[in-house]
C-alpha cells in the first residue's frame, strides 16, 4: 500500500489536496502578518506559502533519501530537486551546494576545514562579523591562530589595511557579504581582486546569510564566484529554522566537522531535514521573483522617508534594502522594543543572536556613538511587509516619543 496523507485527503485527488494547502498556506500566513506588525525580519522571516505547502509535500513523501527502495528514491528526487533551486537562487552548479543544520553550521564547517586546509596560521576578517563567524575564530585562535579583525566604520571594508595584512602566512580570510546589524554590504569580488593581486594563496570564505536573496542576483551571486564557500540560512528568506546551506567550490574537498554516514558527500552526515530542505528550496524560488526584491527596494525608500525626520538614520554607502539601523538618542533601545511590542509592533534593539551581550561590537565597529548604541534600533524588512506597516512603526515612535520620557 502506497502511503498517503489523512484519510479524507487521502480520498481526493493530487490537485484538489493541492489546492486545498495552498488555500490553507496562504490563510496560515495571512493569518499570521495580521497579529502583529512585524519588522524584525533580519531575526527570522514568516514561513512562506510555497514554503508551507514544500513542507506538506516532504511530510508526504517520508522515506529515507539514502534507502533504495520506492519511497527513498521519491524523497531523495524531492532533496535533489531543492538543491536545485538553492543552487539556482546562488548560481552555482548544483552539486556545489550542501544541506546542513543551519547558517551558524555551514560558517562552522568552512571556517574550521578551510583554516586546517590553508597553508598559514593567520586568519583575517572584520570586527562585525556575526557571532557564528567571530566565535569560531576565537576558538580557533586557541587552537594556534591568530585572528586578525579589521575595523569597518560606516559599513566600509578597508581594502587598504587589508591589503597590508595579507601576507604569506595568511591561511583563511572571512568576510560577510552583507552584516546582520547594519545592512552594510561588503564587496567579495573587490576582496578576491586584492587578493589576486597579492598573489595570495589564502582561501576565502564569505558568510552570506544576510545577503542571499536581498542583493541583486548578480551582485548576490559574487559569493559563489569569488569565494570558495559561502554559507547560507533557510529562515532568513521565508524556509524554516533549522535549516542552512553550504556552498563548497568545485574541486575543493573539505575536512568534515562530524562523521557518520555518507549524507551530503559526508561533509555532513545525519539524515537530511527533507521538510526544512524543500521548504528552502520553495522559498528561494518564490524570493528569485522580481517583485521580491522590487517590493523591499520600495519598502525600504518609504522607511527611510518616513523615519528621516524623526530618527538618526545610519544608512551604510552600500547596503542591502532589508535591515534599516536607526537612532533615538535620549531613548534606551530595550524601553523602546518594549514600548513598541506592547503597541503591537515588533522590531529589535540589536541582532537577536547578540542581544544577550553587554555592549554591541558591530554597532561599536560602526563607530556609533554611545548616545546612539544606546538608542539604536534595527529594522528588519521582508517582502510580506506593507507601506501601511513601515507607516504605523513611524506613527508609533511619535506617540512614544510624546508618552515616554527621555532619560538622563
Ligand atoms: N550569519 C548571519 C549574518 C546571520 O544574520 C545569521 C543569523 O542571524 C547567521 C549567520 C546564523 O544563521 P542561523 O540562524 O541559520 O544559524
Amino acid at each position: 500500500m502506497r502511503y498517503n496523507c489523512p484519510e479524507g485527503m487521502a480520498r481526493a485527488g493530487p490537485t484538489v489536496r493541492y489546492a486545498r494547502h495552498a488555500v490553507f498556506a496562504v490563510c496560515e500566513v495571512w493569518i499570521f502578518m495580521n497579529r502583529f506588525i512585524y519588522l524584525d525580519n533580519a531575526a527570522t522571516v514568516p514561513v512562506s506559502a510555497g514554503a508551507r505547502l514544500a513542507i506538506e509535500h516532504a511530510l508526504e513523501e517520508f522515506g529515507n533519501p539514502s534507502s533504495p527502495h520506492t519511497a527513498g528514491s521519491g524523497a531523495r528526487a524531492l532533496l535533489e530537486n531543492a538543491r536545485e533551486q538553492v543552487a539556482a537562487l546562488a548560481r552555482c552548479a548544483k552539486d556545489e551546494i550542501y544541506f546542513t543544520a543551519s547558517g551558524t553550521e555551514a560558517n562552522n564547517i568552512a571556517l574550521f576545514a578551510l583554516a586546517a586546509k590553508g597553508r598559514g596560521k593567520k586568519i583575517i576578517s572584520t570586527e562585525s562579523e556575526h557571532p557564528s563567524v567571530y566565535n569560531p575564530l576565537s576558538e580557533l585562535e586557541k587552537r594556534g591562530y591568530r585572528a586578525v579583525r579589521i575595523s569597518c566604520p560606516g559599513g566600509a571594508f578597508d581594502y587598504d589595511a587589508f591589503a597590508r595584512e595579507l601576507d604569506d602566512d595568511t591561511a583563511l580570510v572571512s568576510v560577510m557579504q552583507a552584516s546582520n546589524e547594519t545592512g552594510a554590504v561588503y564587496d567579495i569580488k573587490k576582496i578576491r581582486a586584492v587578493m589576486t593581486a597579492r598573489r595570495s594563496r589564502a582561501f576565502l570564505h564569505t558568510d552570506a546569510v544576510q545577503s542571499f536573496g536581498k542583493l541583486p542576483p548578480d551582485k548576490a551571486a559574487d559569493a559563489v564566484r569569488y569565494a570558495d564557500t559561502a554559507s547560507f540560512s533557510a529562515h532568513k528568506i521565508g524556509g524554516i529554522k533549522g535549516t542552512g546551506a553550504l556552498y563548497v567550490r568545485k574541486g575543493l574537498s573539505l575536512s568534515p566537522l562530524m562523521f557518520g554516514g555518507g549524507q551530503e558527500r559526508a561533509l555532513r552526515p545525519g539524515t537530511e531535514n527533507l521538510p526544512g530542505a524543500a521548504a528552502f528550496g520553495a522559498a528561494c524560488g518564490e524570493i528569485a521573483l522580481p517583485e521580491s526584491r522590487e517590493t523591499l527596494k520600495r519598502l525600504y525608500a518609504h522607511l527611510t522617508d518616513r523615519l528621516g525626520p524623526i530618527a538618526v538614520l545610519h544608512v551604510p554607502a552600500e547596503h542591502v534594502d532589508s535591515i534599516l539601523l536607526i537612532s533615538l538618542p535620549g531613548y534606551r533601545s530595550e524601553t523602546v522594543v518594549n514600548w513598541l511590542s506592547e503597541h503591537g509592533i515588533c522590531v529589535s534593539a540589536s541582532s537577536a543572536c547578540s542581544s544577550k551581550q553587554k555592549k554591541n561590537r558591530a554597532l561599536a565597529d560602526f563607530g556609533l556613538s554611545g548616545a546612539d548604541a544606546d538608542g539604536a534600533l534595527r529594522i528588519g524588512l521582508s517582502r510580506f511587509n506593507t507601506e501601511s506597516e513601515t507607516d504605523a512603526l513611524a506613527e508609533a515612535i511619535e506617540t512614544m516619543k510624546t508618552e515616554v520620557r527621555v532619560h538622563g
